[in-house]
């Protein structure tokens, strides 16, 4: 069974004895890969406490200064959340959540993200997801305590990959990149850090433009990202996209703009 391209990340963990029934958990179901986005306590004798013998996990861990830096080198992030948010994103199951994991095998990578025990993820984070899986819970009582979400879900990846031995190994030629109908795909998966660039780039441009208008600090960026992610773009795609910026930031620079609209040049 091979998790090795699956990483946990742990946002801004307070209770660090949490990081450590954590990492037993992750240890328990065959998952490696912990990253820490700034723990409030780090290296800790709790979170070595609670690991028992998953210490090793903690030795490994990477401290990281943000969720950005934590994932950005991810094909896929999966962001987990009691809440269901006004801007939603695509929600999955636990067991969608691990059939989504599972579909991309090395080398692509994948996250799946915790937030924090008082009051989770932010929008902003959750916004940096491509799916937001939620553990269907007590409705009276749907809050979890971290580690027990990060059990649940470590369960399902190893669950569904028990049952379904076939799954892997994938050809890394291949990328493990399919089609719904089962083909191969032809590029490989855009990373978060490479749409990140895309994004940045993106509003520079819609903001000279005039198309994009800050001050009035509309989600305009925010509702550009889920559509983006919802499509995840290949890195050819990307590339493509990044290239007609650029074309259009030539053309603005050369006083091409505004172009004279043909049908406007009226005789009447
Ligand atoms: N009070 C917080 C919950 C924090 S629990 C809130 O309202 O968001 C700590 C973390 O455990 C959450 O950020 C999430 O990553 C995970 N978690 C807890 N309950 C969950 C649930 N029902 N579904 C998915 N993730 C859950």
């Amino acid at each position: 069974m091979n998790f090795s391209n699956i990483r946990i990340v742990l946002v801004e963990t307070s209770h660090s004895g949490n990081i450590g029934s954590a990492a037993r958990a992750m240890m328990n179901m065959g998952l490696t890969r912990l990253v820490l986005v700034k723990p409030r306590q780090w290296p800790s004798q709790d979170a070595i406490s609670m690991a028992v013998s998953a210490v090793s996990l903690l030795e490994t861990a990477v401290v990281v200064d943000t969720l950005e830096e934590a994932v950005a080198d991810c094909h896929v992030v999966i962001g987990t959340s009691a809440r269901l948010r006004t801007m939603p994103i695509p929600l999955l199951d636990p067991e969608q959540c691990a059939a989504k994991a599972l579909s991309m095998p090395p080398p692509q990578q994948v996250a799946l993200v915790f937030g924090r025990e008082i009051s989770g993820l932010t929008n902003a984070e959750l916004h940096r997801c491509h799916y937001h899986v939620h553990i269907p819970v007590n409705p009276d009582y749907s809050s979890l305590n971290l580690a027990a979400a990060v059990m649940v879900l470590c369960y399902e990846l190893r669950k569904y990959a028990l049952t379904r031995p076939q799954l892997l190994p994938v050809p890394a030629t291949l990328h493990g990149n399919k089609l719904d109908d089962g083909g191969a795909w032809d590029q490989e998966p855009a990373t978060a850090e490479e749409l990140d660039r895309y994004l940045t780039h993106l509003e520079a441009v819609l903001i000279r433009l005039d198309f994009h208008k800050p001050q009035y600090k509309r989600p305009l960026m925010l509702r550009l990202r889920r559509l983006y992610q919802r499509l995840q773009l290949d890195k050819m795609e990307v590339s493509i996209l990044r290239g007609m910026l650029t074309a259009t930031e030539q053309a603005l620079r050369a006083g091409k703009f505004p172009v004279e609209n043909p049908t406007n040049t009226s005789d009447s």
